[in-house]
């Protein structure tokens, strides 16, 4: 049967025992299959395993359906079809040409009913054309190869509670040997001591879902924990945290108590400390230690001050009487009881030895307040007091008492003391007595006063004098000097007076005050030249943070005012200083002849106008393609004025990385700017337009432009204050311009306004942010920024989060993680344009040179993760096998494999090396082997 094509596959078939010499008729039956079969197959282990098939390659018009069950989408924005299939190749199969296909659709329904029975084609939306791929790996089935290909598609699933998957055929030979759906979630994790829960990742490739954590126990909220879970189902942006508990510390994301012997008293306190000296915890979770016995903590002694005592009594109390004043002198305690808080108080008493009285005993009273001590008499530090205004002719005992923080805790109160009795000569005046006197000492009812009678001793009680008084002391005035006075007191309650009390003889004197006190100032004069040495200190450790160096030498940010010294070099002259607008713009701009102009189309929507393009013509040259800025109507002077700023700034400027002035339209309506042409737009959107197409080097390429367009401007001191790939203009032949000099000129004008609305934070250095120090260095921060979008392929710069989560999340030390496929140079260059500190970042110059150097040696510009043993040996690796051979640990990819990291040498991603990183320290804790590996990137 000519007419009948063979199925692809010959079949050899012997017929055995046949008779020689005999026509036999041999029939065969083809079977083909016109529908979707579902078929046993043998896969590469003869295992039998099930597959639809379908393979009507001499058909035309084929359209096959192949339906899936419904499948429940479980909480899943975005769900992943991985499907394995056998696909014929075409060329394979003879004269089949014209009808064979070598692709198949895929399509999805989304439905709550789980049990449609017939769905219509047209309610089915397509989500790709699936063709086998190149990378097939092969699968031996019997006798024949096949390739099997493994194709992941993925889908928005969002309105129903589930959907149907289908696959349609269109004549092509494929079998379905397997599909997967999945969803991917971030897991579980814990991070700064919060715990976040498995979450299903958003629904669209760049949404991150923001997760808010819950402290784990025995934690409290330092911060409120977020993150955001990425579509990749990485956990992204750690925002916040949690603080352990006092009595608790972290342990391996969890809070454990603090041990016997230790104590944690805050809960932003690092860790549990061990008890401090004198001190002791007997349970877990100590928030404070308490004092062993015979030791004490003051109120205000804080938790890691170790228990102290009381202090000794001072020693050796020295008294030196002048007239009516006594200096007191110590030493102090032995003991000060382990703190230097100790001070002293005296107590002032004046005793008399009691005629009166059989037993001898001293009688003290109080001094009177009319007593002086200087510098103090209760919270002394010096261990010097001057008592003056005493009584001549006195008795007096001073008691000096020695205290600190813990003499009250610990009862030890008035204990710790010395005293000396000293009395008084002659008064310092001449004509005055000061008497005091103790109370009777079983009064008849309450004393209402006393009287004092007095005489010259001389005159005997022939003339006396009375005075009365509430108190127990009085001043007797106007006492001859250098006599000898007889003084009795008695008192009178409401029954009468009483006795009168035995005599007492003083004497009035004549006698200057004597000057006290020698060698004051060399206590004094040791403490200054001790606070000096710490001086000294101080300086000289100022002097050794300001000579340290960052590893991009701050040359130019410090140069900044040395290149004003510089006649070499051309400095941008600002606008703004020129009075008259117009004298800038001639200055610095062509005017063109409106008539030179032809204006074809409009391609963008600027601040002030529309944006066109069109062509120029200028007598002489030829014509050129122009982009024509124009000012609509009804602007307001400082609208003109803003918007010809930006020409006479362009036209200051000439660098092929910068966009071309061609000239201005002033003389009449509208007013225009004329730049170069640039055909393929602003850099962002024509990035996000050619996702994935470029070669790392074009992307360079692209970066190194517009660092040399940036060091140009920073070398003409311009700081830009917009950079960004949108205010990038790229033409056709792929070379980034730096545009757009206009925000520079709105913050000025308005500081207020612009500071609140007009700061593109995502794009703006901190010190920019917060306190407007707009530098070149700000300016690299951005180009740091700009390197970010360009590798990412115009992703927006912290994805959606908001601008107070991206200044809150800078400041708490985060940076944007490598793009995908980004080289990790390029990363770390990123992140060094994203120091803090402005002068330790790189100059636009060192970022040019290195960009220059990448494209030199594009060995360097592999994506791979660069690995090393040693700190000074990096080796990039380009997997996991390479890597593992790399440090010489090849022999645990089994050890690996049990823990279920598959080894698939092709793999790249991060988060693997990091599993990788802690599976080894694990494996080296375990095996009590050291194993140093450090990773230059990570
Ligand atoms: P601008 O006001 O400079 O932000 O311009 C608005 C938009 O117009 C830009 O985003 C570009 O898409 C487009 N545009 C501006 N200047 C040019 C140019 N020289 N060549 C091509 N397109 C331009």
């Amino acid at each position: 049967h000519h007419h009948l094509q063979l199925p692809p596959e010959t079949v050899f078939v012997a017929f055995l025992g046949l008779k020689p010499l005999t026509c036999t008729l041999i029939q065969l039956h083809v079977c083909v299959c016109l529908q979707w079969e579902e078929v046993s197959i043998m896969d590469e282990k003869n295992i039998p395993i099930r597959t639809y098939q379908v393979c009507n390659v001499l058909e035309p018009n084929q359209n096959n359906w192949l339906r899936t069950d419904w499948i429940p989408r479980s909480g899943a924005q975005r769900v992943y079809v991985e499907v394995k299939f056998t696909l014929r190749d075409c060329n394979s199969l003879p004269g089949v040409t014209g009808t064979c296909k070598e692709t198949f659709n895929l399509y999805y329904h989304e439905s709550n009913e789980d049990r449609e029975s017939y769905i219509k084609e047209s309610s089915f939306i397509k989500v790709d054309t699936v063709a086998a791929d190149e990378s097939f790996t092969q699968v031996d089935v019997g006798d024949r190869i096949m390739k099997l290909n493994t194709e992941v598609r993925d889908v928005k699933v969002m309105m129903r509670k589930g959907f149907y998957l289908a696959f349609q055929d269109v004549g092509a030979c494929i079998a379905l040997v397997s599909v997967r759906v999945f969803f991917k979630t971030c897991p579980l994790t814990i991070r700064n001591l919060a715990t976040f829960p498995d979450t299903v990742t958003g629904a669209d490739t760049s949404s991150l879902v923001e997760v808010r954590g819950s402290c784990v126990n025995q934690s409290e909220e330092r911060e409120e924990p977020k993150m955001y879970c990425g579509a990749d189902g990485e956990w992204l942006v750690p925002i916040g945290g949690c603080l352990c508990n006092p009595g608790y510390q972290e342990k391996g994301g969890t809070c454990k108590a603090c041990s016997v012997g230790f104590y944690k008293a805050k809960s932003s306190d690092a860790g549990c400390s061990k008890c401090p000296p004198h001190s002791h915890s007997l349970r877990d979770g100590a928030t404070v230690c308490d004092c062993h016995s015979g030791f004490f903590r003051a109120d205000s002694d804080p938790p890691s001050m170790a228990c102290t005592q009381p202090p000794s009594g001072p020693q050796q109390l020295i008294s030196v009487v002048n007239e009516t004043s006594v200096v007191l002198e110590w030493a102090p305690p032995r003991r000060l009881g382990g703190r230097s808080d100790t001070s002293y108080s005296l107590e002032c008493l004046i005793c008399q030895t009691g005629s009166h009285s059989q037993t001898g005993s001293k009688l003290c009273l109080p001094c009177g307040s009319d007593v002086l001590f200087s510098p103090d008499q209760t919270g002394l530090k010096s261990t010097r007091v001057v008592v003056s205004e005493l009584r001549a002719h006195t008795h007096y005992t001073f008691i000096v008492h020695a205290r600190n923080g813990v003499s009250q805790a610990s009862g030890a109160g008035a204990a710790q003391s010395v005293s000396v009795t000293v009395t008084t000569n002659q008064a310092a005046t001449q004509n005055v007595l000061s008497l005091s006197w103790q109370q009777p000492d079983r009064p008849n009812g309450v004393i209402l006063e006393y009287e004092v009678k007095f005489y010259e001793k001389d005159q005997k009680e022939r003339s006396y004098r009375i005075m009365r008084t509430f108190s127990r002391s009085v001043d007797v005035t106007a006492l001859n000097p250098l006599t000898v006075y007889v003084f009795h007191v008695r008192a009178r309650t409401a029954a009468g007076y009483g006795e009168f009390s035995s005599p007492f003889e003083f004497a009035t004197n004549s006698d200057p005050f004597p000057l006290i006190g020698e060698g004051v100032n060399s206590a004094f004069l040791l403490l200054s030249v001790s606070g000096v040495g710490i001086l000294l200190l101080i300086s000289a450790a100022v002097f050794i943070i300001s000579r340290r160096r960052s590893k991009y030498s701050k040359t130019k940010q410090d140069s900044e005012e040395e290149k004003h010294l510089n006649p070499g070099v051309k400095i941008y002259v600002d606008p703004f200083t020129y009075e008259d607008p117009d004298q800038a713009i001639h200055e610095f701009a062509k005017e063109i002849d409106v008539s030179s102009i032809h204006i074809e189309r409009v391609i963008g929507m600027g601040e002030f106008g529309d944006v066109c393009s069109g062509r120029l013509r200028v007598q002489g040259k030829r014509e050129i393609y122009v982009a024509i800025k124009s000012l609509k109507a009804g602007y307001s002077d400082k609208q003109r004025r803003d918007f010809l700023s930006e020409a006479s700034i362009m036209g200051q400027f000439d660098h092929p990385n910068i966009i071309r002035l061609e000239g201005v339209v002033t003389r009449c309506k509208p007013l225009m700017i004329i730049t170069e042409y640039m055909e393929n737009g602003s850099l962002d959107a024509f990035l996000r337009k050619h996702d994935g197409q470029f070669t790392v080097i074009q992307l360079v390429g692209m970066l190194r432009g517009i660092a040399s367009g940036m060091k140009y401007l920073s070398d003409m001191s311009y700081v830009h204050r917009d950079l960004a790939a949108r205010n990038i203009l790229v033409n056709s032949n792929l070379v980034c311009k730096v545009s757009d000099f206009g925000l520079s000129r709105v913050l000025e004008d308005d500081p207020e306004v612009a500071y609140t609305t007009r700061i593109p934070i995502r794009w703006t250095a901190p010190e920019a942010i917060t306190y407007r120090k707009f530098t070149s260095a700000s300016d690299v921060w951005s180009y740091g920024i700009v390197m970010w979008e360009v590798v990412s392929y115009g992703e927006r710069p912290y994805w959606d989060m908001n601008n107070q989560d991206v200044i809150k999340a800078i400041e708490e030390g985060y940076r944007l993680p490598a793009p995908m496929d980004c080289p990790v140079v390029l990363h770390q260059l990123m992140l060094d344009c994203w120091e803090r500190e402005r002068a330790e970042r790189p100059t636009f110059s060192q970022i040019l040179n290195m960009l220059d150097k990448l494209i030199r040696n594009p060995g360097t510009l592999r994506s791979e993760v660069c690995v090393s043993v040693l700190p000074e040996v990096c080796v990039p690796v380009s997997s996991v096998c390479e890597w593992l051979r790399s440090i010489g640990l090849e022999r645990y990819g089994d050890t690996l494999a049990a823990a279920g990291y598959t080894m698939h040498c092709h793999v790249k991603k991060m988060d693997l090396y990091w599993h990788l990183i802690i599976t080894f320290l694990r494996l080296s804790m375990l095996k009590q082997t050291s194993l140093h590996v450090s990773f230059e990137h990570v």
